[in-house]
């Protein structure tokens, strides 16, 4: 008889659940608010992307009900066929008045957006130079490119300069030279240091492409993100990229930058060209989202001083947390089983934080990540801290 052709499908499964890597979903029930129920708990949420709570905002919520009333629940198309709606055109111009950018495209998520774009950018006979530990999307993206590729060490722009000028001595006939970095890295809450970045990089006659997923609505002016942080204007920076998906709470991707780059760029990406757009309730949150931005300040000002008071207390307590400079706190214990410790620990105590292990991070790295919300209250921040400190004894680690 034949071999199942599928076989593979279970024994690589397996495989994965054998050496304890295979994902285990944690179910919500409700809304991802700070005090949430997970796997039918009552927990407090560490570990969201929603740094501002505005997945559960009324104005984000009322928004996306009323544009369900007025445009329906589908865009019917395509954006360059017929689904692109008023909505979505008020979404790029608001978000490219935030950005103080000239214009802005949106698509259908993060992922796609790096998928899409940046094979166009850089093809046959360019060259693509990225951090080594750059988000998977843009791994792919880089993938799906033809052009040849140069990775540097992590957050090290001397290594930078190095490939840089290695590309211009063994092939000075590149077209274009694309740098592309994450803005803030999500396993450790470093940010690259995209003053010096953008340095070399025009020392070169590169383009820089910063991914700034974690970076928005939590860095810069009014979260307006790391290029604003950094004080850098386009002309530093021309590829500015980012989601809806974490701190402004819905889903989305964009990219931000010159009316020549959005022409470009939707005339040329793939997955912009041909994939749905956004159905009008997420245009209209999305909107909102940036309206609440724009007006509400309070958001991103709590979230970084529950973020200060957190990681003083962490470290008071006698936890490694790294060098993060941003909400995302890394708690490093050093070996797989014991940051799986301190999760349980954790969520017996009420507290949902994952671990984050090998292969993610470094075998002797381990650690649970945290990432704080805006929408805690003072006392939320405190049981946390209560409950990492009574974790961390009752396991030795502090
Ligand atoms: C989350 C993330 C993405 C993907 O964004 P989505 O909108 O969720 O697809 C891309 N890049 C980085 C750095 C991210 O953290």
């Amino acid at each position: 008889m034949a071999r199942d052709p599928t076989h593979f499908l279970r024994t690589e499964y397996e495989d994965l659940v054998r050496q304890d890597l295979d994902w285990k979903m944690r179910v919500l029930s409700g809304p991802s608010t700070p005090w949430c129920q997970v796997d039918g708990k009552k927990v407090l949420m560490f570990c969201s992307n929603n740094y501002l709570g505005l997945s559960n905002h009324p104005r984000l919520k009322e928004a996306a009900i009323e544009a369900i009333r007025t445009h329906g629940v589908g865009s019917g198309s395509v954006r360059p066929i017929a689904g692109t709606m008023d909505l979505h055109v008020e979404l790029e111009r608001r978000l490219a008045r935030f950005k103080r950018a000239e214009a802005s495209l949106v698509f259908q998520t993060g992922f796609s957006t790096n998928a899409g774009l940046i094979p166009q950018l850089a093809g046959d006979g360019d060259l693509i130079v990225s951090d080594e530990l750059n988000h998977g999307s843009i791994i792919d993206g880089v993938r799906l490119s033809k052009a040849d590729k140069a990775v540097y060490q992590h957050g090290n722009v001397e290594d930078l300069e190095h490939v840089l000028a290695e590309a211009e001595e063994h092939r000075p006939s590149f077209r274009r030279i694309l740098v592309i970095t994450d803005g803030v890295f999500s396993m450790d809450g470093d940010m690259a240091p995209l003053d010096r970045i953008a340095r070399a990089a025009k020392g070169h006659g590169a383009m820089v492409y910063v991914d700034d997923a974690h970076g928005e609505g939590v860095l810069g002016e009014g979260g307006r993100g790391i290029v604003s942080h950094f004080h850098l204007s386009r002309d530093d920076v021309q590829v500015e990229m980012g989601t809806f998906s974490k701190a402004f709470g819905v889903v989305g991707g964009h990219v931000s930058g010159s009316k020549d780059l959005v022409n470009f760029a939707f005339n040329k990406s793939r997955t912009w060209l041909l994939s749905g757009s956004h159905p009008p309730p997420v245009a209209a949150a999305c909107l909102a989202a940036v309206d609440v931005l724009e007006k509400e300040e309070e958001h991103v000002k709590r979230l970084w001083s529950h973020t200060r008071r957190f990681k003083k207390a962490m470290s008071d307590v006698g936890f490694d947390i790294g060098k993060s400079e941003t909400p995302i706190t890394p708690i490093i214990v050093g070996e797989s089983r014991k940051a799986k410790e301190l999760s349980q620990k954790l969520l017996e105590q009420g507290v949902f934080a994952l671990p984050i292990v090998f292969p993610m991070v470094a075998k002797d790295k381990a650690r649970i990540r945290t990432i704080m919300n805006a929408a805690l209250s003072e006392d939320d921040v405190h049981f946390a801290i209560g409950a990492f400190e009574r974790a961390g004894k009752e396991l030795h680690l502090v």
